[in-house]
């Protein structure tokens, strides 16, 4: 077997393997490559392998960075079929939507040509089987995988392949431990001859759950007594669910007094009916609760669909929180939010995931003193809080307890999906803590198992 990584190579993004077999031809992941300024012209770019020539694509969760550049594939020929979870199923159409529009925006202002258009998702869309977790799929010949819980987005899977006697487990990203709504990450059921894992947050710890939540309580709380605005920049895909999840409980439960909540994001919105609609995939908490309670429901919260209400915000007094995209302050209506609010010593900007490199995030969360936005110079005076932990990604002490949960250990770790310096520190706890020789392969790079 020949496994060639195509992106998430010593980076972040852009996740996409391809897996060749004696007569078999299977992609993992399809992602957007994001961040940097030159992230649009690496997606344009072709397929460095002819789609044509796939027999299936595997796509282990929704996040834009593991499906973003699938759409292209399709346009570009792929025939074959796509494997992916039920929610993911739905969750796909929403992201690319979305994604289509923010392209077709960009290409306007920059005088660009999109990667695709609106009317080349549904063609994407039409090609996705939706798996059970739990089910082995038969894909062609010896090629066989099986889709597990991988806990870190709604419908979001760690892939099982067995192909030539070999075992390949693809980690796609791994989640935290006690997410809200999301069920807990499974262990892996075979005895790996390779793991391909993620390596988001190699090299951190995050707080604990009650420290989480915690944290987030009282972000709210120090701003209301300031007086001020709470800047939530959340994904729109898990993160800005949990969030409601956790202040639903809080404000029902009246450990928050309610005050004016906005969730200003379209996408994150529309997430919300796809969630009601596999509750099956709630952990045990979150389906009970659901019996009784819309979690996404709650006094003082105000869903924000049109950009007039969005505007409308402003004209509103604080105290307030306002949770909008895009999580890496990198684009959507969260920006004119930081326009408004970051140059204020009474507002809060809560960090809640992980900062690309090169995004306004990033800066902000390493605590630059000024930003630009369109144009514009602000300086940054309002409190910058950060909770790792709200991350949907495993931290180090996760990756590693995860990846060994087989039935013996793996024979060799090839680490994707993170930036070198935390892909280091991981490699070191393998290779001298439990003497597994571990890989961290360039782009283009092929690997034989
Ligand atoms: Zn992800």
């Amino acid at each position: 077997m020949k496994l060639t990584f195509y992106g998430a190579a010593r980076e972040v993004t852009g996740s996409c393997t391809l897996i060749e077999t004696g007569n078999v031809r299977v992609l993992v992941d399809c992602g957007f490559f994001q961040g940097a300024s030159l992230a649009h012209a690496r997606n344009a770019e072709p397929f460095a392998f002819d789609p044509k020539t796939l027999d299936a694509v595997i796509l282990t969760h929704a996040h834009i960075d593991h499906i973003g550049r699938f759409p292209m594939l399709v346009k570009q020929g792929f025939k074959g079929r796509t494997f992916v979870t039920h929610p993911t199923r739905q969750l796909c159409k929403l992201m690319w939507i979305d994604a289509a529009k923010v392209m077709k925006d960009d290409a306007k202002r920059e005088h660009g040509v999109p990667i695709y258009t609106l009317d080349e998702v549904f063609p994407a869309y039409q090609t996705l089987h939706g798996v059970e977790y739990g089910t082995p799929v038969h894909v062609k010949d010896d090629f066989r995988f099986t889709f597990r819980e991988a806990g870190h987005i709604f419908g979001s899977a760690f892939v099982e392949i067995e192909a030539e006697g070999k075992h390949v487990v693809f980690s796609g990203d791994i989640g935290n431990d006690n997410v809200p709504i999301l069920r807990s990450t499974e262990s892996i059921t075979v005895a790996p001859d390779l793991v391909v894992l993620e390596a988001t947050y190699g090299d951190r710890v995050h707080e604990g759950v009650e420290e989480r939540r915690e944290l987030l309580k009282q972000a709210v709380k120090d701003t209301v007594k300031r007086q001020g605005t709470l800047m939530v920049p959340a994904f729109s895909l898990e993160r800005t669910q949990e969030l409601l999840y956790e202040l639903n409980a809080m404000v029902e439960g009246g450990e928050l007094k309610p005050v004016p909540m906005y969730l200003d994001s379209p996408l994150a919105i529309k997430v919300l009916p796809i969630y009601h609609r596999f509750p099956e995939y709630y952990n045990r908490e979150a389906a009970e609760l659901a019996k009784h309670d819309d979690f996404f429901q709650f006094p003082g919260l105000h869903i924000t669909r049109t950009a007039g209400e969005s505007r409308a915000i402003k004209l509103v007094p604080a105290p307030k929180v306002i949770i909008a995209g895009s999580g890496m302050m990198h684009g959507g209506r969260i920006m004119r939010h930081l326009v408004d609010y970051i140059s204020h010593p009474e507002n809060t900007v809560l960090v809640v995931g992980y900062q690309a490199a090169g995004t306004i995030g990033r800066a902000v969360s390493e605590g630059a003193t000024r930003i630009h936005i369109e144009h514009q110079e602000l300086e940054v005076k309002a409190h910058v809080e950060i909770i790792g932990a709200y991350s949907a990604h495993a931290d180090q002490l996760k990756l590693l307890k995860w990846s060994i949960s087989g039935s013996s250990k793996p024979k060799r770790i090839i680490l994707n999906h993170g930036e070198v310096g935390g892909m280091e520190v991981l490699a070191g706890h393998f290779r001298d803590g439990k003497g597994i020789p571990v890989e961290m392969p360039e782009v283009g790079k092929t690997v034989e198992v």
